[in-house]
């Protein structure tokens, strides 16, 4: 009796195991995204030959990048392939999905979506700013008027106060506060090393990464990272323009500690090679992930410098080394937070120049006025729009997304920086920020 009531108990726990199963599985076989993400990796290697920067790195099989390297197929036929792989991975059941793969069907979706969207812009279809942002990011930008960024300017009148237009009274405020060239590079570095002590407290890099730093000239943008895989980046500063002492910090967070060259890592060693989810060892640039990327890179230095921090750390350590006066430091850092209200205005400008409303002259003229620079950075701004058009947004509105994430986690440090290695470290989307 004994026996049968323990093989009847047994006979239950396995009845209960197998309707668990059901429940999870539908009866069906798991499903593994792997085949899928295989397809995914190669035709965004493709779409990287048909549009050259598309790729923003790739550290997978080297022959996969091979067997497309100058033999990209037509633009239309690639297209095929990107619509037919994600009508597949759509139409898997999600019943036969677990966690995982049920987040990664919906990171390799989203990004055929956008993907799909990038072949129609290589064949010259062009939509509007904000449904352009929305069908490659994944994310809809609220356009203001320029005319609402105008009470933001008036309050930096009080900061810069004197004759002649604002943008140049406050370009001629902002040089005192350059770096001389030849002491950026130890700036630099002190800047990177102090974001990267900031940053492995709180997350595990994997062991031997490391970074070069590069000085570089006639670029579109101020900073660079390429990661180079296993775990190693190659950081360039664009020094066409002098940089200003408190872009140090924010380069050394955003290129290097806790922005690309930690994302880039940790995609890398967690979960393409640590879980071989392959569809991590390439990073299309003009997709969800490159809201992720940039807007993480930008929260990522109000993470590791709260408060006062980074204005404390400048005034004790970057100042003396650039041989800067610490004392007027509180200075720039009023002046650029009261800047950082106008960084809407750009998308307002973009908007009207890459729909022709405007010509070049005026948009220069419009990003000198909005974002109170001189003429050859708002030049350098225009260059990277016409360059990488809508991702703009994923610096303003993606910081502002995930500082809000990062906030939801309360004020404890340890639950700030835990939300941010989750975003870094698994397959998250722009929507994951609200759910
Ligand atoms: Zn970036």
């Amino acid at each position: 009796m004994r026996e049968d009531r323990a093989v009847t108990r047994l006979a239950g726990l396995l009845m209960a195991l197998l309707l668990a199963g059901c429940a999870t599985l539908g009866g069906g076989k798991p499903v593994t995204l792997d085949p899928y993400a295989e397809r995914f990796v190669k035709l965004t290697l493709e779409i990287g030959e048909i549009e050259p920067g598309y790729v923003d790195a790739y550290h997978g099989p080297p022959a996969w990048a091979e067997a497309v390297k100058g033999k990209a197929r037509a633009i239309d036929v690639v297209a095929a392939d990107v619509a037919a792989l994600k009508a597949e991975i759509d139409a898997l059941p999600a019943s036969r999905l677990d966690a995982d793969q049920a987040k990664r069907r919906a990171y390799l979706s989203a990004h055929l979506r956008a993907a799909a969207f990038r072949l129609r812009m290589a064949k010259g279809e062009r939509a509007a700013f904000a449904d352009e942002a929305e069908a490659l990011f994944g994310v809809r930008p609220n356009i203001r008027p320029l005319t609402d960024f105008d009470p933001a300017l008036a309050r930096i009148e009080a900061l810069a106060p004197g004759e002649g237009p604002l943008s140049e009274r406050v370009a001629a405020l902002r040089k005192r506060y350059e770096i001389p060239a030849d002491k950026l590079d130890a700036v630099m570095r002190a800047a990177i090393a102090e974001c990267r002590t900031r940053t492995i407290r709180h997350i595990a890099m994997p062991a031997g990464e490391a970074f070069t730093l590069e000085f570089v000239t006639n670029k579109p943008w101020g900073g660079y990272n390429w990661y180079q895989g296993g775990a190693q980046s190659l950081i360039q500063v664009n020094v066409d323009q002098p940089v200003f002492i408190d872009r140090a910090v924010d380069l050394g967070c955003h290129e290097g500690y806790p922005g690309h060259h930690v994302h880039n890592s940790l995609l890398d060693v967690r979960l393409a090679r640590g879980k071989g989810w392959v569809e991590f060892s390439v990073f299309p640039l003009f997709a969800p992930i490159g809201f992720i990327a940039e807007g993480t890179a930008n929260a990522g230095i109000k993470l590791a410098f709260p408060g006062g921090e980074q204005l404390a750390f400048e005034q004790a350590v970057l100042y003396p080394l650039a041989g800067l006066d610490p004392a007027t430091a509180p200075k720039l850092a009023e002046l650029t937070a009261a800047t950082a209200a106008l960084s809407g205005a750009q998308y307002a400008v973009a908007d009207q120049y890459l729909s022709g409303k405007i010509d070049k002259a005026e948009a220069v003229a419009l990003l000198q006025k909005y974002q109170l620079t001189n003429k050859a950075r708002a030049e350098r701004s225009l260059r990277f729009i016409e360059t990488y058009r809508s991702y703009i947004i994923n610096y303003g509105l993606g910081r502002e997304m995930a500082a809000a994430y990062i906030d939801k986690a309360g004020a404890s440090q340890s639950a700030r920086w835990a939300a941010m290695e989750t975003i870094l470290s698994t397959p998250f989307l722009p929507a994951d920020y609200t759910k």
